[in-house]
């Protein structure tokens, strides 16, 4: 049996699809600052070396805002087919209290320790 209750159920897929749009939001928002630095856009009092860091970043912070995205978009998947809140390591159930810190978390905090500690 499934702990959440259907009131909750509703809540967290609330949450899922707004993480969704904000997250995409967020991407489209940073897709300017992801392009190769243009040598003839003036920069301002940044140099080439601070921008071109800058840039990195943006793109390291783009591929954990991706990587985000298609675990939310999993746990949609799962909650459209009532295996949402279910551990995918041991089929325990997750719990709310993690879920509504972390909707889209596909683990237990056991199991993902576990897999944080073996590596
Ligand atoms: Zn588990």
């Amino acid at each position: 049996m499934n702990e959440l209750n259907k009131q909750q159920l509703a809540e967290l897929h609330q949450d899922l699809l707004g993480l969704r749009k904000e997250l995409q939001e967020l991407l489209e928002n940073s897709s300017a600052g992801a392009q190769p630095v243009s040598l003839d856009e003036p920069i301002g009092r940044l140099s080439r070396m601070d921008a071109m860091q800058q840039q990195s970043m943006v793109q390291a912070n783009r591929r954990t805002t991706q990587i985000r995205l298609t675990r939310i978009e999993a746990a949609l998947r799962r909650h459209a087919s009532d295996e949402y809140g279910f551990c995918m390591g041991c089929e325990e159930e997750i719990g709310y209290a993690r879920l509504k810190a972390q909707p889209e978390a596909p683990f237990c905090i056991d199991c993902q320790s576990n897999k944080e500690t073996r590596g």
